[in-house]
């Protein structure tokens, strides 16, 4: 234990933001890291619980108040060995992870959780910045093929970890560039994307070959992939989106989130746009419906773009401002959160529902709404219209893409669309197929795909060599 009464002597601080005016200039990063003594104090407030708590919640099982404990001591290499322990890009889930870790903390009870998430990433960027991070390369190979489909955080883990066990892995990917959604999703305000190429060039000097612009099903066969190689393993992520099946959705100027945040995060890399037509926020009024992640992110971007406002429409009623902890914790709360987007001036409005899309000569000029009440009925009589030049879909995503992979593989569905593997071996009914993160649990979050990926990994080692020193 760090401090035996840090907790008692020193308030929690976290990393600041930039301010708004500023930030909204450019896609930069505008999180302004903690100095060192502050983050010293901040781990010498974990109480190193008998119980940690903060372990439920982190679904990487990071050691939390290990590291908590060495960065209080100064230790900060063994502080990174530790973390690394547990999770392949600590900088992925330092910047863009929502802490669950920090729900589960102990001192939340008292709206206090140790600065959790502050503390890792100031472990790895400490570690990038002095050169901790070296590629493992493992001393003897296997004589195993592994092929991954698809580069986001889970085929990036998985490969990662395979290739350390000494397996030749080649990771399949159909975009220009690996990390999935960390690349295409997320915006580069929120992470900047030479994080993703550094550890390519890591896993790339870790022997994982890989073949960027290969859609698998598409352009190349999924079956010839099962029978060239020892074992594939599907982290093709869930990229069906929800769609909003009302009057007025063909209008132009109507678009899935998914087809706008792309674009902006390809101009910002100089990748090309890949001739499709460009979606863009300047000077217009937009509405965002559905209020999660990807809701926020098409808002800092239209701030980003030059839009005249921002509303984003929930159909859920406001959740409460606070949570009653002793029913909640240390599960996550469902409470009143605002993103750093929405604080850039987006205009919130719950318990909406969308009835129709209005246009002028074929482009959307508008919405029309209701309100509903607790059982998402509509109440008639409160119809408003709102203005929109821009509509943005951000409702989340039903299941993988069934077309081609995974058709091709004649793979069984979950009741909900995923593939069915299990969760414990990620095996699917195909004998050398296993399938892991978001296209085996549907949509997910970062961190849980990096679990995914590890374990899957896992797994696959032990099909392949009948026993296994990997992690789970
Ligand atoms: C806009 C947005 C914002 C988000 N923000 C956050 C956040 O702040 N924090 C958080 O924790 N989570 C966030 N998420 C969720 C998170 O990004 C995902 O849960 C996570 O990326 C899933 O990882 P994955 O590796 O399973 O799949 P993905 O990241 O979706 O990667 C799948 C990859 O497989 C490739 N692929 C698919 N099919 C094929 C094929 N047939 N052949 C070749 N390649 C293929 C895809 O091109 C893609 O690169 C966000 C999601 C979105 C959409
Ligand atoms: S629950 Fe919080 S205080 Fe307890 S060990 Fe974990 S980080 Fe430290």
């Amino acid at each position: 234990m760090g401090k035996i009464t840090g907790f008692l002597e020193v308030d929690r601080q976290d990393r600041k933001y930039l301010p708004a005016s500023d930030r909204i200039r450019n896609y930069n990063e505008f999180v302004i890291p903690l100095p060192e003594d502050t983050l010293k104090s901040q781990a010498g407030r974990c109480m190193d619980c008998g119980i940690p708590f903060c372990h439920n919640g982190c679904p990487v099982n990071n050691q939390i108040p290990d590291w908590n404990d060495l960065v209080y001591n100064d230790s900060w290499h063994e502080a990174f060995l530790n973390l690394h322990s547990t999770n392949n890009f600590p900088e992925f889930t330092g910047r863009i992870c929502p802490a669950p870790c920090e729900a589960s903390c102990t001192l939340n009870l008292q709206e206090q959780p140790v600065t959790i998430k502050s503390i890792e990433c100031a472990i790895v960027d400490r570690g990038w910045a002095e050169g901790w991070v070296l590629a493992d390369v493992p001393a003897t190979k296997t004589g195993k093929k592994v092929a991954v489909i698809g580069s986001g955080p889970a085929g990036m883990a998985c490969a990662q970890q395979l290739a350390r066990r000494g397996h030749d892995v080649h990771l399949f990917e159909k975009n220009a560039k690996a990390g999935g959604l960390l690349r295409y999703g997320i915006p580069d305000f929120k992470m900047e994307k030479h994080l993703i190429d550094r550890r390519v060039d890591q896993m790339t000097a870790e022997g994982v070959t890989f073949h960027f612009g290969v859609h698998i099903g598409k352009d190349m066969s999924a079956r010839e992939l099962t029978s060239s190689f020892d074992a594939v393993v599907l982290t093709g992520g869930s990229e069906t989106p929800r769609d909003l099946p009302v009057e007025g959705r063909d209008l132009a100027g109507v678009h899935f989130a998914m087809d706008f945040l792309p674009q902006q995060n390809r101009r910002v890399s100089g990748e090309p746009l890949m001739n499709v037509e460009p979606i863009l926020a300047g000077g217009k009024h937009v509405v965002v419906i559905g209020g999660g992640d990807t809701g926020s992110d098409c808002i800092g971007t239209s701030f980003r773009q030059g839009a005249l406002s921002v509303t984003q429409l929930e159909i859920m009623p406001a959740p409460p401002e606070k949570e009653n902890k002793l029913l909640t914790w240390p599960d996550w709360p469902l409470k009143m959160r605002t993103s750093s987007s929405q604080a850039e001036g987006a205009v919130r409005d719950f318990a909406v529902l969308t009835r129709r899309i209005l246009g002028e000569n074929g482009h959307v000029t508008g919405i029309e709404c209701i309100r509903v009440d607790s059982k998402m009925q509509p109440i008639e009589g409160t119809e408003f219209t709102l203005k929109a030049d821009l509509v943005l879909l951000a409702m989340g995503f039903i299941h993988p893409v069934h077309e081609g992979m995974l058709k091709e593989l004649e793979l069984p569905l979950d009741p909900r669309g995923n593939v069915a593997a299990d969760t414990a071996t990620y095996k699917t009914p195909l004998s050398n197929v296993f399938a892991a993160g978001d296209m085996r649990r549907g949509q997910s979050l970062v961190v849980w795909a990096i679990r995914e990926g590890r374990q899957a990994a896992r797994e696959v080692d032990l099909f392949l060599m009948g026993e296994t020193t990997l992690p789970r």
